[in-house]
């Protein structure tokens, strides 16, 4: 058995993994059997988490689609099809804001 472990924000994730799987994850939502459900996006990695265990993702180490680096899910990157990390989140929400400022 081998431990991964993988600090996000000092805070410390061990995780355990064989063989392909030897990696976090890197979700997104893909359509299978009718349902929408998260899948590993790595090409070595046939890893997707049922649709009745969807709210398992929540808490689960992730990379994120903008930026690459490691995130955790959480209810607001399970609503994405490509989850995106906070500091993205940000980036998105504050741009549009500038962009609204009126003069009058
Ligand atoms: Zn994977
Ligand atoms: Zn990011």
């Amino acid at each position: 058995m081998l431990f991964i472990t993988v600090v996000i924000r000092n805070r410390k994730y061990i995780m355990a993994g064989r063989g392909s799987r030897r990696h976090i994850h890197k979700y997104h939502k893909i359509s299978f059997a009718g349902m929408q459900v998260f899948a590993c996006a790595l090409s070595d990695c046939t890893h997707y988490m049922p649709q009745h265990m969807e709210a398992m993702i929540i808490g689960k180490a992730s990379y994120c689609w903008e930026c690459d680096n490691p995130m955790v899910m959480d209810e607001i990157s399970k609503k994405m099809d490509k989850p995106i990390c906070v500091n993205c989140r940000t980036k998105k929400i504050e741009l549009p804001a500038n962009l609204l400022t009126t003069n009058d």
